[in-house]
């Protein structure tokens, strides 16, 4: 008869002997997933800005006329907007992976007492201030 403590004891020894093998080629695919994926938008990004140069200097110099320019620019503008936007959610997604909830940043403090407020708190646990945004 099988026990649980058997059990998790096989898959305690499963987990350390197939760690090495499963976890790292997975966590190296993911890595240069990401670094590349983050690369492109990059090179996305600059060159929707370059295209946008290109297209107020050929307005500049009478290459194209404004109606061309107008809905070449628009076009060209929602494309560096739509990448600009992923890669802020890429570069967020990586920041918050690697720091998980632990983020340092807009740490804020009660303005009655000084005391800092924890994140998500409305009213000061110190003094009961309400926490101005
Ligand atoms: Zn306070």
């Amino acid at each position: 008869m099988i026990t649980i403590v058997e059990v998790l004891l096989a898959l305690a020894v499963m987990a350390v002997i197939g760690y090495p093998l499963y976890v790292k080629p997975s966590l190296a695919e993911g890595d240069v997933d990401e670094g590349d994926n983050l690369h492109k938008l990059v090179s996305a990004k600059e060159a929707a800005f370059v295209a946008l140069k290109d297209l107020e200097f050929d307005y500049k110099t009478g290459k194209i006329d404004e109606a061309d320019y107008a809905t070449l620019k628009s076009r060209y503008e929602a494309e560096a907007v739509n990448v600009m936007k992923r890669l802020d959610n890429a570069v967020k997604g990586k920041s918050a992976e690697s720091s998980g909830k632990h983020t340092a940043a807009k740490a804020r403090y009660c303005s009655g007492c000084g005391k800092k407020i924890e994140e998500g708190d409305r009213f000061c646990a110190a003094c009961g201030q309400p926490v101005k945004k």
